[in-house]
């Protein structure tokens, strides 16, 4: 389906929960109140949505939270997500606490690929940032993927707090496995106005510096909008993704449908349809898919970032990143 821009929306990010292990800071507060479970969509009414989805267009598919994995029955709703006709890519963005456990029932639902979400590889740091001791469990979520061969994929948050060596202890990692690492800029979504940023600039300086001959890396990686750069010495690509700063609306293909079934159409904007209710209240899938592609018409053509925090109460929690 193209939006009203003549954009191809043909991936939809799934937020199955609000919930989670971790409170990272830019994220979720210590205290924040769940959404009692009558008002998420069950496994069912997801299916249901991304089956009208995948009649429009949509190919690949992101379970993401909130934790994915601690909610129930994940893996059985990645297996039902690859058998949707038309659905060619199922992946998961976790923070990696409850990988190394869920993994053999992953690999076995056909999960395509996985993103571990990880800002620090100090484990004090690691604490104070994500309120939880867990470090050790996604290290050995992040051994286990690679063990099994999964592409894997590791999103961090650049935080004046991780400081140059941290950062640079990160982007390492894909000297030493065939991971690429992505750098996703701080975005002023919910918490995330509250925290400092580490400089873009200084800290590709600093990747410069480490790698000499780093440069752009050849042909297109990944369907979204992370640039890539490689160099001598490296297995993986060190990626950037900095929606802020150098905004990739114009090629977006993607809109969000958050745990209580609301499609967002953009990261910054309220706007979006409801879908729990007509699902509860008899919707075809002929109707649902008419509600999304109505609603996909409206995405807007930029967020305004640059000029405000998001016009969106929701936290990042529950909308999924
Ligand atoms: N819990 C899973 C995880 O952490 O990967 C999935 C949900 S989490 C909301 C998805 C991604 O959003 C994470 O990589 C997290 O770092 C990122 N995120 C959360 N708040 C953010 C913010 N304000 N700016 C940029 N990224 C943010
Ligand atoms: Fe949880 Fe992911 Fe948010 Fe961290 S970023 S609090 S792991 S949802």
């Amino acid at each position: 389906m193209t939006d009203g821009y003549g954009r191809k929306i043909d991936y939809l990010r799934l937020s199955i929960t609000d919930r989670c292990n971790l409170r990272c800071r830019y994220c979720m507060p210590e205290s924040l109140p769940f959404i009692p479970h009558q008002q998420i969509l069950r496994y069912e009414e997801i299916l249901r949505v991304c089956a009208a989805a995948a009649s429009l267009g949509v190919i690949r598919l992101k379970v993401t939270g909130g934790e994915p994995l601690v909610r129930k029955g994940c893996a059985g709703l990645i297996r039902e997500l690859k058998l949707l006709p038309g659905i060619g890519q199922v992946t998961l963005t976790t923070n990696g606490v409850l990988l190394a456990r869920q993994l053999p029932d992953l690999l076995e639902a056909g999960l395509d690929a996985v993103n571990v979400s990880l800002d620090t590889l100090d484990r004090e740091q690691y604490a104070a940032l994500t309120g939880r001791d867990e470090l050790p469990q996604v290290l050995a979520g992040l051994r286990a993927a690679l063990d099994a061969g999964l592409p894997l994929r590791l999103n961090a948050v650049p935080l004046a707090s991780a400081g140059l060596e941290g950062l640079l202890a990160l982007a390492e990692l894909a000297e030493r496995f065939p991971v690429d690492v992505r750098f996703i800029e701080l975005m002023p979504v919910g918490h995330g106005t509250e925290l400092a940023p580490f400089g873009q600039d200084r800290l590709m300086a600093a990747l410069s510096a480490r790698w000499p001959g780093l440069a752009p890396a050849p042909g297109r990686r990944g369907g979204g909008p992370a640039r890539y750069w490689t160099a001598p010495g490296l297995r993986g690509c060190i990626g950037f993704i900095s929606a802020v700063s150098h905004g990739f609306c114009e090629t977006c293909n993607r809109v969000r449908l958050t745990s209580e079934g609301f499609l967002k159409l953009c990261l910054c904007s309220g706007d979006g349809v409801d879908l729990r209710a007509p699902l509860r209240d008899g919707a075809s899938q002929e109707e649902l898919a008419g509600l999304i592609q109505t609603a996909v018409l409206r995405k807007p053509a930029h967020h305004t970032f640059s000029r405000a925090p998001a016009q969106d109460p929701r936290n990042m929690s529950q909308i999924g990143g």
